[in-house]
C-alpha cells in the first residue's frame, strides 16, 4: 500500500491520478490532496477520497474547505507554507508533484529533504532549479520518478541500463495545433485555437506551451537534469502521431524507444507503483491503427520558444530560471487575449536579456530571479498593450 500526497490534485494530471487511486485501492491510500482556488472539486475529492488532510493553497478559499468538512475527520490547512509542511508528515511515502509552474518549487524540495519519493509531473521545478533539486534528491537518497510522458519513457528506457552506455536521447513532440504553420499564419491566432490540441488533453497553461514549442524546450531543461545529460545530448524530433514517447540511442547504436496510445494515466500509474508495473485495462495500442510513424525536424526559426529554452540552458544559472517566469506570465497573458502568439517569444527573449545573471544561484537567488523576471515581463506586456491602443 503506497500513502499518497497529490499536490494539485484539481488539476488535469492530479484528477486523472485519482483515477488511477480509484482503479487500484489496495495499491494506493490518499494522505493529503491540494488544490490553488477550486474549493468546490477540492471538497469533492475530499468527500470521496478521504485524505488525512487537504491544503487549500488560496488561502481566500480556506474557510469554504473548512466549513465543508467540518463534520468529517480531515484536517484543513490554508496556504502555501502549510502546504510545504504537510508533504513532510511521517505517513505520507509518495508526493505526486502535480501543482502548474514555479509555485510547485518550495513543497517538492521540502517533500524530497524529508525524504518522501517524488514522483514528478511539475516540470517547470526542474526547469528552475534542476541543479538543486537533484543534488538535494542524491543527498537524501530519495528517487525521481519522472511523469512527464517523454521522460517516463526514457526512464523505461533506462531500467537495466549503464548511463554511462547513452549516446543520446531523443525526446518527441507531436508538433502541437500549428505544426507546418508560418509567422504569417501565426501572427493571428487566439487562446481558443491554440488549446486545441491534436493528441493529448491536458491544462490550459500546457497546451499553450505544445503549441509554442516552449513545452519542449522546457522539457529538454529537464531532461537535463532527471538523467545527468551534457546538453548536446538531448534531440528533439516533431513525431505527429504521438505513439514513440521518447528514445535512448546507446554507444553501441542501438536505441531504445518507449511506445504506447497517448494517454497521460500510463506515466502517472508507472510513476506512483513503481517500481512496479501494475495491469490496467485501457485501450492497447494497435499498430495496423497506424499505417503510418511520420518524423521530422523541429522548425524553431518559426516556433523561437524551443531555441530561446535551449540558449537559457546553455548558458545556466538562472537563465531557465527567467526563461521560465517570463513564459509563465505570457502564457497567462495570451490565455487572456492580452499578447500575440509570435509576442511570447520577443518577450521572453527581452526578459532573459534584461535580468541579471547569476552563475549559482541559491534557492533565495532563485526566489528573487523570478519575482524580478515577472516584473519585468509585466512592464514590457503594459509596455505593448500602450503601443497598440
Ligand atoms: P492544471 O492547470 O490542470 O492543474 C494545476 C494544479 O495545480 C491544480 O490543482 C491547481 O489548483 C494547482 N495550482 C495552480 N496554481 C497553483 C499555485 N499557485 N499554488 C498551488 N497549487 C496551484 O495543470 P496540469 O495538471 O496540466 O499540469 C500540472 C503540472 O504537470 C505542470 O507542471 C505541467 O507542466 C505538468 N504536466 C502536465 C501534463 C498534462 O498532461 N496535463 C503532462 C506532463 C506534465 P486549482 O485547480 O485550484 O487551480
Ligand atoms: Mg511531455
Amino acid at each position: 500500500m503506497k500513502r499518497l500526497a497529490i499536490l494539485g490534485s484539481t488539476g488535469s494530471i492530479g484528477t486523472q491520478a485519482l483515477d488511477v487511486v480509484a482503479a487500484n485501492p489496495s495499491l494506493f491510500e490518499v494522505e493529503v490532496l491540494s488544490a490553488h482556488s477550486n474549493a468546490t472539486l477540492l471538497i469533492e475529492q475530499a468527500k470521496r477520497f478521504k485524505p488525512n488532510a487537504v491544503v487549500v493553497t488560496d488561502e481566500s478559499k480556506y474557510k469554504e474547505v473548512k466549513d465543508a468538512l467540518m463534520m468529517l475527520p480531515i484536517k484543513v490547512f490554508g496556504g502555501a507554507k502549510a502546504l510545504s509542511e504537510v508533504v513532510q508528515w511521517d505517513s505520507i511515502d509518495t508526493v505526486l508533484g502535480a501543482v502548474l509552474g514555479y509555485a510547485g518549487l518550495h513543497s517538492i524540495l521540502a517533500a524530497i529533504d524529508a525524504g518522501k519519493r517524488i514522483a514528478l509531473a511539475n516540470k517547470e521545478t526542474l526547469v528552475v532549479a534542476g541543479e538543486l533539486v537533484m543534488q538535494r534528491a542524491a543527498a537524501k537518497r530519495v528517487p525521481i520518478i519522472p511523469v512527464d510522458s517523454e521522460h517516463s519513457a526514457i526512464f523505461q528506457c533506462l531500467v537495466g541500463e549503464d548511463l554511462n552506455k547513452v549516446e543520446k536521447v531523443i525526446l518527441t513532440a507531436s508538433g502541437g495545433p500549428f505544426l507546418g504553420r508560418k509567422p504569417n499564419y501565426l501572427v493571428n491566432v487566439k487562446a481558443s485555437h491554440a488549446l486545441q490540441h491534436p493528441n493529448w488533453v491536458m491544462g490550459a497553461k500546457i497546451t499553450i506551451d505544445s503549441a509554442t514549442l516552449m513545452n519542449k524546450g522546457l522539457e529538454i531543461i529537464e531532461a537535463k537534469w532527471l538523467f545527468g545529460l551534457k546538453d548536446d545530448q538531448i534531440d528533439v524530433i516533431i513525431h505527429p502521431q504521438s505513439v514513440i514517447h521518447s528514445m535512448v540511442q546507446f554507444t553501441d547504436g542501438s536505441l531504445k524507444a518507449q511506445m504506447g496510445l497517448p494517454d497521460m494515466k500510463l506515466p502517472i500509474q508507472y510513476a506512483i507503483a513503481y517500481p512496479e508495473r501494475i495491469y490496467n485495462d485501457y485501450k492497447r495500442l494497435d499498430f495496423k491503427d497506424f499505417s503510418k510513424l511520420s518524423f521530422e525536424a523541429p522548425d524553431s526559426k518559426t516556433f523561437r520558444n524551443l531555441q530561446l529554452a535551449i540558449d537559457a540552458m546553455k548558458k545556466g544559472g538562472n537563465a531557465p530560471c527567467v526563461l521560465n517566469a517570463a513564459n509563465e506570465v505570457v502564457v497567462h497573458a495570451f490565455l487572456q487575449n492580452k499578447v500575440g502568439f509570435l509576442e511570447m517569444s520577443e518577450m521572453i527573449e527581452k526578459t532573459m536579456e534584461s535580468v541579471a545573471f547569476i552563475a549559482h544561484p541559491t534557492i533565495e537567488d532563485y526566489v528573487e530571479t523570478d519575482r524580478e523576471a515577472r516584473t519585468q515581463v509585466t512592464e514590457f506586456l503594459k509596455k505593448s498593450q500602450l503601443s497598440i491602443y
